[in-house]
């Protein structure tokens, strides 16, 4: 169904006639969600572009008035940005994309929902500060990153998960009211998170976002931290064929790869006990070797020409340290904790991909070749808990999926699963990352059958290895395991979003 004419001119007058289209050829190009998705793509009606907390707190009343669906997006990397049935607009915040504050002296970033990576980071750096940011690529957004969605990243083992760098935080109700949360209540500033009275920053952000299901965000304050590593980054060549080079005796990057995973275990727990590198990852050897190669031709090359082997465990770590004093302090214990627990350094080959490539997020201006192969992909589990724990859930998962690899059911990879540590080891997130032929009519099954199999093994032994707060049967299940999160999430969402039990 198209909105009526009348009802356009109503949005029309908020936004402005020049922000808002229902031009076929816009909407389309904003309704295909990622390939493996295989439902239909729903359109919306209409796509608006608001400029200000103002104009989408009036556009969430109209919604609400005539029961229209709305859906925030800035790059539509998840499917949950995009609309999911008729009678639904989309509000692109493109125009929202200010940067309106970088206070260093009390180290934040105050930005609105546009603002992608790719704009804040390099001028947070500039001035020797830098943030946490998930690894989808530079032009994902920070607020919506922080504020949103998931959130576990490859840096965190020496700072943390987006969620912790939420300061002050404005939002639009899904009620339509505009609410200042932390200090902004008490007109203190955007600092703290927190103020007198009840919190809402878990409401704001739990572990994983509500992906707008709570309200619409429209401004938040980023925690910034001091910058490890150097403050320049050379860049050579052009886009998705360059390098990225940290000139630095600062810093060092270097990749052990070992054979069991209680090694590695071994390995991140006395890391972090030293408190000793910024960067420490189990990383997963697919994805990898995408990133390393050019086209699809040459992944197949390099996966059956020996990378699957020489990568199978990989641990890469970065040191960005303050002073050579401190990176040869850093390296010696690294190369002892190595020697100890049984790594082996991989190829200098392969190693200096990663000196080539490691941007500010490490890796990430070139993530997105992960999807070259074009099949399709779903990350599983994502959890956290201890680091002994995520690499026990990992070891499990060995079990059950040769049935699939060994089967062709899915890609034949079953040790692709990362563990990233947080907070020097502190504790620890997993993400079991599956690939698939996606013009296989069965393929779906088989990636249910997998995951019935992994919930199934998860809650036999009593393992905390899902994000809590999925919808769904996968939600209830996991949900059981975290204080009936699911049940707590359901009156959450009763409280606050007046159209929650009528399914709208
Ligand atoms: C290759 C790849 C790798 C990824 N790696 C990671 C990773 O390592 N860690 C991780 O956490 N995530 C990862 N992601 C997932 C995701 O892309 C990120 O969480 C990212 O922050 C989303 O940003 P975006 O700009 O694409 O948001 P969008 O996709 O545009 O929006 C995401 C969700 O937030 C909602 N939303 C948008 N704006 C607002 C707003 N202002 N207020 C409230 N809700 C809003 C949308 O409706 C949607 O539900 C990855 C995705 C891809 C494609």
């Amino acid at each position: 169904m198209s909105l009526s004419e009348e009802l356009y001119r109503e949005f029309a007058a908020i936004v402005g006639e020049k922000n808002i289209s229902r031009e076929e050829y816009i909407l389309a190009g904003n309704r295909a969600q990622t390939p493996e998705i295989p439902m239909a793509h729903k359109s919306a009606d209409a796509i608006l572009l608001p400029g200000s907390a103002e104009e989408v707190a009036q556009i969430v009343r109209l919604c609400n008035k005539h029961r229209i669906e709305y859906v925030g997006v800035v790059a539509g990397c998840i499917p949950t940005a995009y609309s999911t049935r008729e009678n639904s607009i989309i509000m692109h915040f493109k125009r929202m994309n200010r940067i309106l504050e970088i206070n260093e002296e009390d180290r934040y970033a105050v930005i609105e929902p546009g603002v992608r990576h790719i704009q804040l980071y390099p001028e947070v750096r500039k001035r020797g500060l830098s943030y946490t940011a998930a690894a989808v690529g530079p032009g994902g957004s920070v607020l919506v990153n922080i504020a949103c969605t998931g959130g576990d990243h490859h840096v965190q083992y020496g700072t943390s998960r987006p969620t912790r760098y939420l300061l002050g935080v404005e939002m639009v109700t899904p009620e339509g009211e505009i609410l200042r949360t932390g200090s902004l209540q008490t007109g203190s500033g955007w600092f703290c998170p927190e103020s007198p009275g009840p919190s809402l920053r878990s409401i704001v952000k739990g572990y994983a976002g509500n992906a707008g299901k709570l309200g619409i965000v429209t401004k938040i304050a980023v925690a910034l931290d001091r910058c490890k590593g150097p403050a320049e980054i050379r860049t050579e060549g052009i886009s998705p064929h360059h390098k990225v080079f940290m000139d630095s005796d600062c810093s060092r990057v270097y990749v052990f790869n070992y054979k069991d995973i209680q090694d590695v275990c071994r390995a991140m727990l006395a890391l972090g006990e030293a408190e000793v590198c910024a960067t420490v990852q189990k990383y997963f050897y697919l994805p990898l070797t995408l990133m390393m190669t050019d086209s699809a031709n040459e992944f197949w090359k390099k996966w059956t020409g020996g990378y699957k082997e020489a990568l199978s465990m990989p641990l890469v770590v970065h040191i960005a340290a303050h002073s050579l004093r401190e990176r040869e302090y850093e390296e010696k214990i690294l190369f002892d904790v190595v020697r100890e627990t049984g790594g082996e350094r991989i190829p200098r080959e392969l190693e200096k991909w990663w000196e080539e490539h490691m941007d500010y997020f490490m890796i990430v201006s070139r993530l997105q070749s992960v999807l070259r192969l074009g099949g399709s992909w779903l990350p599983q589990k994502a959890g956290a808990e201890s680091v002994q724990h995520m690499c026990d859930v990992c070891e499990s998962i060995g079990t059950y999926i040769h049935d699939f690899t060994d089967t062709g059911k899915i890609f034949d990879a079953p040790e692709n699963y990362q563990i990233i540590p947080m907070e020097y080891s502190h504790f620890a997130s997993n993400e079991l990352l599956i690939m698939w032929d996606r013009t296989d009519p069965k393929a779906m099954s088989y990636v249910g059958e997998l995951g019935a199999v992994s919930r199934a093994t998860d809650a036999k032994r009593h393992f905390y290895s899902s994000s809590p707060g999925v919808a769904g049967k996968a939600g209830e299940a996991t949900g059981r395991l975290y204080s009936n999160v699911h049940v707590w999430m359901g009156r959450i969402r009763e409280a606050f979003d007046p159209f929650y039990q009528s399914g709208l």
